[in-house]
């Protein structure tokens, strides 16, 4: 490993095991995790369920090539006491939000499993590249134990990939700190979207998962080891480990009130009518932030 600042929170740390045709990506969340949670008032169930999907946005958007290609995760339920949870990573920008039963999570008790939470529900992730270019989405059920299980079956069903992912996450008195590890196996340095022979047990991917898999949670979440110091405690037997430091995240919103006028004036008059309350505003809420705007039209 090459002599560099080390990458500790809010910053995405991206690897690659030549020898082993892996790839991979780290990242810790600190305060824009907590920047994002500032904005609602969420119990701690959905804290945890929201900084585990911003943790896994966040590793899953930086494998984007280009940088105003966009990631959006999006899980959806039916009857579930979480009915939507959606995050999206742009460039480092990272954002989320969780809209849930109160009452219902309540009767769930402290720890509630995926399955409580989600009941019969999907998990979609899409792949906006830039300037419209083109759009891949791949839905897969919400099973597993956790949200990250399911981010793993996505790679494994709908892109045949090879991946293994870790997430942790805790919330306490100072904030939320989370963080996680992402690493996929690309054989014959094969980056393409066509993967006829993808196979599972790889003898080099079956040892990168024994490694990557002795991760633990508290790894993941303490602030003071750094992501190379992390991945260099995996991954040291290997000939060659390669890390390229990558964006810097923060919370990141495109709402406003200039946005929205724009959006507005799109439409024609008589939908722009319908849209006005009795004081003749356009009201338009953004669950992201929690913001309500008025726009007049
Ligand atoms: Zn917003």
């Amino acid at each position: 490993m090459t002599d560099q600042t080390e990458t500790f929170s809010d910053k995405l740390l991206g690897f690659t095991i030549p020898a082993r045709n892996a790839r991979g990506k780290a990242v810790r969340l600190d305060r824009a995790i907590d920047e994002i949670l500032a904005a609602h008032d969420y119990p701690p169930a959905i804290t945890h369920l929201l900084a585990e999907a911003l943790v896994l946005a966040t590793l899953i958007g930086g494998l984007l090539k280009d940088e105003s290609g966009q990631l959006t995760m999006q899980a959806q339920t039916e009857g579930g006491v979480v009915r939507l949870l959606v995050c999206d990573y742009r460039n480092g920008q990272l954002r989320g939000y969780v809209d849930f039963d109160r009452e219902r999570l309540t009767e769930l008790g402290a720890n509630p499993p995926l399955s409580a939470l989600f009941g019969k529900g999907y998990l979609a992730i899409t792949f906006d590249m830039a300037g419209g270019e083109g759009r891949y989405q791949g839905i897969v059920p919400l099973e597993g134990e956790t949200l990250a299980e399911a981010c793993e079956a996505y790679f494994g069903q709908s892109e045949q990939i090879p991946t293994l992912i870790r997430v942790a996450a805790r919330a306490g008195e100072n904030g939320c700190m989370a963080g996680g590890l992402l690493v996929q196996h690309l054989p014959d340095g094969e980056e393409g979207r066509e993967r006829l022979h993808a196979r599972m047990d790889h003898p080099e991917w079956e040892h990168v998962v024994a490694l990557a898999g002795s991760t633990r949670h508290e790894e993941l979440i303490d602030p003071a080891l750094s992501l190379e110091a992390l991945v260099w405690r995996l991954f040291h037997e290997e000939e060659e480990v390669r890390v390229q430091p990558g964006a810097p995240i923060a919370r990141g919103c495109r709402c406003s009130a200039e946005h929205y006028e724009q959006i507005i004036a799109r439409f024609p008059e008589e939908d722009r009518a319908d849209m006005r309350d009795e004081n003749g505003m356009i009201v338009i809420d953004c669950a992201f932030c929690s913001k309500v705007f008025e726009i007049e039209a």
